[in-house]
């Protein structure tokens, strides 16, 4: 497979320790169960619900869908979260997003308790991230940290740049890293505008771009043995690509994910390690 980092089996490994850890759970007596809420409509998270179902229940979870319809008010989105909340047979909960306009999903996203937040995206589990003790973090997060460590690279005072900075990539990754001692430098649309982005992207040792634009890095950018996690999932023409030009990425650096087969897998199944934790959690209270 040359320099590529194969999501694929990054995944299945991760999905035997879930297996793992499911049985020791029900010999305890416990079944893990998912519900995801999802408000209104649309073909995109469709999509993504059916494949959520598929692969909750080829790994022995309970998934069940809670649809709420288009114009259920945020105070009612609320409320049928503290539902859930308060039923103890239901170990972990997911927000589909977009939600429809005029609801604070930030707000929503908080009023899942932190135990049953398979998503990592309530304040308190972010904050724990940031004490160096991530308990349930965002998911995508967590994929790139584990591919990372996947390559065995040891990120003491390796220069990591993190290209996006967003709640649920960007910034939970840089916190990652930085607490293994990585001197990390999280970039943005502001850098690019400030005419800097190749100057960080060309000094990174590890590289990781959560942006959703195809080929925003041109692949003579990437320093000579660097590693490339590229987190963007972007449409272009009948094909899927990432962030990173990737011929030429492929060239220069000592181990790229590929897009698709990097980190959407993983990311998928740390899903499933999140339910888990998550009813762990849930049985300590
Ligand atoms: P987002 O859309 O919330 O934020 C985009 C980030 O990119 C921002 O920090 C913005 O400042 C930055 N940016 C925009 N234009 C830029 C430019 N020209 N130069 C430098 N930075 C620029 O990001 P997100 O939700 O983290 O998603 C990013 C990408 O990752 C998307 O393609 C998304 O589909 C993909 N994604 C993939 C997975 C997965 O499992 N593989 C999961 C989540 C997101």
């Amino acid at each position: 497979m040359g320099n590529l980092i194969d999501g694929k089996a990054i995944a299945e490994k991760i999905k035997e320790e879930v297996k793992k850890e499911l049985e020791i759970l029900k010999g305890e007596g416990i079944i893990p169960k998912l519900v995801a809420v999802y408000v209104g409509e649309n073909p995109a998270s469709s999509v993504y619900i059916n494949q959520q179902r598929k692969n909750c229940e080829k790994a022995g979870i309970v998934y069940e869908l809670k649809n709420l319809p288009a114009d259920t008010t945020e105070a009612q989105v609320i409320s049928e979260i503290e539902k859930l909340n308060n039923d103890k047979s239901i170990t972990g909960i997911i927000l589909q997003l977009p939600l429809p306009k005029g609801i604070d999903t930030r707000k929503v996203q908080a009023s899942i308790i932190p135990e049953k937040d398979v998503e990592g995206i309530n304040p308190a589990n972010m904050g724990w991230i940031i004490y160096g003790r991530p308990y349930l973090a965002p998911c995508t997060a967590l994929a790139v940290k584990e591919i990372i460590d996947s390559t065995g690279v040891d990120l003491y005072g390796k220069d990591v740049v993190m290209v996006g900075h967003s709640d649920i990539v960007g910034k939970p990754v840089a916190l990652l890293l930085v607490d293994k001692f990585a001197t990390v430098s999280i970039c943005h649309i502001g850098t690019s505008d400030a005419g800097m982005l190749e100057d960080y992207v060309s000094r990174a040792d590890i590289l990781v771009v959560a942006v959703g634009k195809a080929n925003l890095i041109p692949g003579r950018w990437i320093k000579e043995g660097a590693i490339v996690v590229d987190v963007g999932i972007n449409r272009v023409g009948d094909k899927i690509v990432g962030d990173v030009e990737f011929e030429t990425a492929k060239e220069r650096s000592s181990l790229i994910t590929p897009v698709p087969g990097g980190v959407g897998p993983v990311t998928t199944a740390i899903l499933l390690r999140n339910v888990i934790i998550s009813a762990k959690w849930a049985k300590n209270k």
